[in-house]
Formats: C-alpha cells, structure tokens, sequence
C-alpha cells in the first residue's frame, strides 16, 4: 500500500499529568516520521475525564507518584476498553510510571497500592534507591539508548518478556538485568529521554505494528535519512555518566 494513503491514529494518555524528562518527544516522534512519509495522522489527547476511543497506538509517559495516582484510578476505570485494545492488536507504549500502570500495580514506599490494568502480566514496588543516569539496552531489534530516574522495581512474569537486557544502567529493577517489558504489542520501558527520537528505528517498529493492526496486513516503512538520529544514538551507547 502507497503510505501517502495510509493513516494512522495516534492518543496521548493524560500528557498533562504524565510527560515527565521530555517524554513528548515520543509523540512528535511517531507523529513526524508519519507525516514525512505521507502518512495522515489523527491525534487525540485524553485528559482526566474524557473517553478513550479506539486507536491504533496509544502513548503514555512518566511522572512523580502524586501525578501517578491521579492518573491510575482514571487510567483503571478505561481497563476492559483498553484491554479488548490491546487484543484487537493495538500498540502501546508506555515510559517509566505510565509503564508501571500497565502491569498489575505500583506500590510506593508510604502510600496505598496503585492499581494497574493488568495490560502486561507485571508488578512494581517502590525500592530504596533512585536508579538514575543513562541506559543501554540490547533487544531484538536493535540497540536501545536513553535515561532513567525511578525508584520503582518492576518484576515480569507468565508470558511477559522483557524488552531486552541492561548493557550499562539498572533497568527494571537492577537485579534480573532486564529493561522493558512486552505482552502482545504493548511495550513498557524506563527510558526516557525521549526514548524514540534517539531509537529511530524503534519508533518506525511502532508505527509499522499500529499500521499493521489498523489495515491487517505488514507494511514496510520506507527508510528515512535518520543520519543525524543515528549520530546521536551511537553517540550515547555505553555512556555511563
Ligand atoms: N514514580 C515512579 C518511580 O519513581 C515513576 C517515575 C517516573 O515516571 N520517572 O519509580
């Protein structure tokens, strides 16, 4: 299929309470690299007490604990719509807190479990130590690069695999070695950075899957120069500062 006929629809979950260290940048990411392609893009922004329509990819980022649990029990009264979202193929991407919110829950350190919804077969507890600086992860598709700053440890289980292994950071929860989580097309990661504007190759993965999900056949993207993204990404792998 041509892509200047393809379209794609894009939500940002709750961007004024979750959008922590620049993780909008994951959503001008996705919606450049579609519009340079010629690829129309339909973008919704869910704010506490709108309805979630169906999408194709769905995005939601990181933030403090306060932030957190004002979005978790609004993100929980949406769980069966997005669950039967996350069956019917959509992608998600959740960053650090909002990756938290897609397992089964959050534990801070002095407050009340925050409930997740369960998208991703995992669970977080609030640790001792804040895990911050740079991270290099190795995955399957490719190197991963960006920074975190969580105290949350975050353990999968059943038939969650894990985006890919720490190279230099801490991770999930800097004991398993592990980064990220995957169940189905939802993706979960502690990078921020943003994560895709440096991972370019990660970002046009989510499009091709929302792509994917939306007209039900595999579409190749056709490459753009990611020249001065992937200076940028080689630039960063390893730097443990
Ligand atoms: N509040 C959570 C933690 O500290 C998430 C932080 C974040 O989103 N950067 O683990």
């Amino acid at each position: 299929m041509e892509e200047k006929n393809l379209k794609i629809s894009i939500a940002h979950l709750y961007p004024k309470l979750l959008n922590l260290y620049g993780d909008m940048g994951n959503i001008i990411t996705l919606k450049k690299r579609c519009e340079w392609r010629g690829i129309d893009v339909e973008f919704e922004e869910i704010n506490i007490g709108d309805s979630i329509k169906n999408h194709d990819l769905y995005f939601i980022g990181g933030g403090q604990d306060k932030q957190q649990e004002e979005v978790a029990q609004e993100l929980y009264s949406h769980k069966n719509e997005l669950t039967a979202q996350r069956d019917d193929g959509a992608v998600f991407l959740g960053i650090c807190g909002g990756y938290q919110l897609f397992g089964h829950y959050y534990q801070p350190h002095d407050k009340d479990k925050l409930e997740g919804i369960s998208l991703m077969d995992a669970y977080t507890v609030a640790g001792k130590k804040r895990f911050i600086g740079n991270v290099t992860v190795k995955t399957d598709l490719g190197t991963l690069v960006g920074f975190e700053n969580h105290s949350g440890l975050t353990y999968l289980q059943g038939e969650t695999k894990p985006l890919g292994t720490v190279v230099v950071g801490n991770g999930n929860n800097g004991k398993d070695g592990l980064e990220g989580g995957r169940f189905k097309n939802v993706f979960g990661t502690y990078l921020h950075g943003s994560l895709l504007p440096k991972n370019p190759h990660f970002a046009d993965y989510l499009i091709e899957l929302a792509l994917e999900k939306r007209y039900g056949e595999k579409i190749k993207l056709t490459p753009l120069d990611d020249k001065l993204e992937n200076e940028t990404h080689d630039s960063l792998i390893n730097k443990n500062y």
